[in-house]
């Protein structure tokens, strides 16, 4: 396995940022502990603080104990909060890649490492709770406990504040790692920021996605780089197009939208077409988590199959199936919304290479693959009429995340294209 920072596409400054950390992380650990710290305060917060300010002239190079990385979707948020995690539980303190703690916490599998993925549409505070408790044990192995929240912006208020009191009164060795799309109290609360330290992430360019797609995948260079520029910057999107001919499937279904506006019922079709492709999309990035989790369930149950607890297993096995179920069935609705905002932002795509187009602006196109048809549409729209098209298409975005039902805010959304 490579080096573990090696996973994060087009993002240097963040990489040093959490390098130097890691160096500084595994300072405080070689240190002796003949100091007494305050209650509720560990020896990493009170020698650097949220900022890493107070000790020394370089303020990225401490170590804190809750941190929150920001970035578009795609830009490697969970990435790079995993890589820091691995790096931290390295045996050697620098994120080698290959011993122990770096290939447990990348696979998933280190005990002092928790992902925490909102299965659902918010986090809960009993989960939260739970969660909050268990990080408090000491490191089993002997360096830090790590929690990672994937998607912090979808907590819920609650479960906001039951995770602001242990950043407010950390236990000593503990570390949160929480990814947002972006500091904005929308986003992320302002007390809970202003105890983080932010590591921003850049959406990667289209180079440096094709690049990595090349290296690490060993995707021919040319799809490699049509699969970059398509997927706007998302590298897993990037790496689906590349590889799976139904996602390319699904994204054409997505892009001949503005031909097959040619009227009313051809709107509410499209409308039914793109939900569809987005559905479709969703049960594809699913299902590879679920099945992979449905045998974990399985062996696990089953290695407990005969002994002498075999009855409490039983009945235990039962409540877990259903525990699963009750997960995989929430994950799945959000990733069906998740998979409609990326076929609205595909289609986004086409109406600013449009707009674009009629504009003669110097500027390369999203989709490559379409152009021509944009450029059609920008001799038929003018400038004015493919901008009304975009913010159609934005508009319906922001409907839906004020939970607008998709359907009717994509149906809306396909008589304003018609209609222009
Ligand atoms: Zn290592």
């Amino acid at each position: 396995m490579p080096e573990v920072f090696a996973e994060l596409v087009g993002q240097d400054e963040a990489v040093d940022t959490l390098r130097r950390a890691v160096g500084a992380a595994a300072a405080v650990l070689r240190a002796p502990v003949s100091h007494p710290t305050g209650p509720g305060r560990t020896a990493v917060a009170e020698a650097t603080g949220p900022d890493g300010g107070g000790t020394g002239p370089d303020p990225g190079a401490g170590m804190t104990h809750a941190w929150i990385f920001t970035g578009p979707p795609g830009s490697g948020r969970s990435v790079a909060a995993r890589a820091f995690a691995a790096a931290l539980q390295c045996v050697h303190g620098t994120g080698c890649g290959s011993c122990a703690g770096c290939h447990t916490t990348m696979t998933g599998t280190h005990a002092d490492v928790r992902l925490v993925v909102p299965d659902g549409l918010s986090i809960g505070v009993n989960e939260m709770r739970a969660l909050v408790l268990r990080a408090a044990s000491t490191p089993s192995g002997g360096r830090w406990q790590v929690v990672i929240i994937s998607d912090a912006d979808r907590l819920t208020e609650a479960a906001g504040n039951a995770l602001l009191k242990a950043i407010e009164e950390p236990p000593p060795r503990t570390v949160f790692l929480l990814c947002a799309p972006s500091t904005h109290p929308d986003d992320i609360s302002v007390t809970i920021r202003s105890r983080c330290r932010v590591v921003p992430l850049r959406q990667p360019s289209a180079g440096a996605v094709a690049e990595v797609l090349v290296r690490r995948d060993g995707i021919a260079p040319d799809v490699a780089e049509w699969a970059a520029s398509a997927a706007q910057g998302h590298v897993g999107r990037a790496r689906r197009l590349a590889g799976d001919p139904e996602a390319r499937t699904r994204r054409d279904t997505v892009l001949a939208v503005p031909r097959r506006l040619t009227g009313v019922g051809a709107a509410f079709d499209a409308a039914s077409a793109l939900i569809e492709a987005a559905e479709a999309e969703a049960a594809a990035t699913v299902a590879e988590t679920d099945t992979a989790e449905r045998a974990a369930l399985q062996t696990a149950l089953g290695a407990g199959g005969t002994g002498r607890g075999a009855a409490g297993a039983m009945r235990g096995a039962a409540g877990q199936l259903k525990d699963l179920e009750k997960r995989q069935k929430s994950r799945a609705t959000r990733a069906q919304r998740d998979a409609l905002d990326r076929a609205l932002v595909d289609l986004a795509g086409f109406y600013r290479d449009a707009l674009v187009a009629a504009l003669r602006a110097p500027v390369a196109p999203v989709h490559t693959d379409t152009v021509a048809m944009a450029r059609a549409g920008a001799e038929k729209w003018d400038a004015e009429g493919a901008l009304r098209r975009l913010e159609a298409v934005l508009e319906c975005r922001t409907a839906i995340e004020a939970n607008v039902k998709p359907k009717i805010a994509v149906e809306a959304m396909m008589l304003a294209l018609w209609k222009g």
